[in-house]
């Protein structure tokens, strides 16, 4: 099967393996385990932070940072289409009594300052106070979009103008730095904070990496032990997200080459769009134009070709090319498309 339906089905490397069963070991609720230790040292150096710490996943991530940011009943501004709305349960208001107040995210995945101005709440006996201002940097319901360095910086400086933090959910930042030829430091040089996971793209079985300044982390961490993710012998974890760093950073260009030629391929094939422009980085967006294939049987035939991917509107597929994913499978995949789509 070629599985595109997501970066997350990305299996360990070999030498990920290796450096999971040779990995030291001790009781990280304790502070002890040396290679989890080793891991937030060196996440916080690559993203240019003073501290870090490793949770369970992205959604944990999102979660332990808006809640480390706020108190109850504060207010935190983001996109509409960011994904701590859309695909986190709610949880921050669930679990942190904090009040989400959405602003339209642009196709390009940015929120107008404009916009995140006019959110900020004045002070009014009537209203939640403002804490928060989250970005989404590559933006996952934005096509994968990129927040670049001189946007990321306009946000930082009106939310330090006005007194607010900045947290930058950064699930596949590597591949916006890696897309725009920058250092990542570059993006997140602005934001109070910075989340990234290892198990998207950098093909880690488990865990995310939450960054900000000592102080920040340190609440990050209780956060993170009263939602249950306070991990024993993470180095196991830990040792495979060091590999990645390592290793998995820079070969995601090949990941954003083979998304454009599965993009180009796709755009000979009657019967489907794709806008070439709108693949940034490691997503395809896929729409079926010709109204004799039924979405449904598209998807369900191309499935018992060997070909899957997923859904995300009546009309609309998401392709997503990943470690494991070659430029033959992308030569595959597009003659399965092109043989269901004539039908
Ligand atoms: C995947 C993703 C998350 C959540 O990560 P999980 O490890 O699946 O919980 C958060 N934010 C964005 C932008 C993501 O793409």
């Amino acid at each position: 099967m070629i599985d595109l339906r997501s970066d997350t089905v990305t299996l360990p490397s070999p030498t990920m393996r290796q450096a999971i069963f040779d990995a030291p070991l001790g009781d990280d609720v304790f502070g002890d385990d040396p290679t989890v230790n080793k891991l937030q040292a060196a996440a916080a150096d690559v993203v240019g932070k003073e501290a870090a710490l490793l949770v369970p996943s992205g959604t944990m991530a999102n979660l332990v940072s808006v809640l480390a940011h706020c108190r109850r009943g504060e207010e935190v501004i983001l996109g509409s289409q960011a994904h701590i709305f859309w695909y986190e349960c709610g949880g921050m208001s669930a679990v942190g009594g904090l009040h989400p107040h959405t602003v339209p995210n642009q196709k390009d995945g940015t929120i107008l300052l404009e916009d995140i101005e006019k959110a900020i709440r004045p002070f009014n006996d009537h209203f939640p106070r403002t804490r928060l201002i989250c970005l989404e940097n590559t933006h996952n319901r934005c096509r994968g979009a990129i927040l670049t360095p001189e946007y990321t910086d306009s946000a930082g400086a009106l939310a330090k103008e006005k007194g607010l933090k900045v947290y930058i959910d950064g699930a596949r930042i590597f591949n916006a730095s890696v897309a725009l030829g920058v250092d990542v430091k570059d993006l997140t040089r602005s934001a109070d904070s910075v989340s990234f996971c290892l198990s998207k793209g950098l093909a880690c079985p488990v865990g995310s990496l939450v960054c900000g300044s000592k102080e920040f982390i340190a609440e990050a961490r209780r956060m993170r032990k009263s939602l249950g993710g306070g991990m024993r012998q993470a180095g196991i974890i830990a040792a495979a997200g060091l590999v990645a760093l390592d290793e998995m950073i820079d070969r995601l260009s090949e990941d954003h080459a083979n998304a454009k030629t599965l993009a180009e391929g796709i755009s000979n094939i009657e019967g489907l769009s794709v806008d070439i422009e709108s693949v940034h980085t490691n997503m395809v967006y896929v729409e079926v134009s010709d109204s004799a294939i039924e979405p449904e049987a598209f998807l369900e035939q191309c499935r018992q070709k060997g070909l899957d991917f997923v859904q995300t509107d009546t009309r609309t597929f998401r392709m997503v090319t990943h470690y494991g994913i070659d430029k033959s499978h992308v030569d595959n995949a597009v003659s399965i498309l092109a043989d269901v789509a004539k039908r």
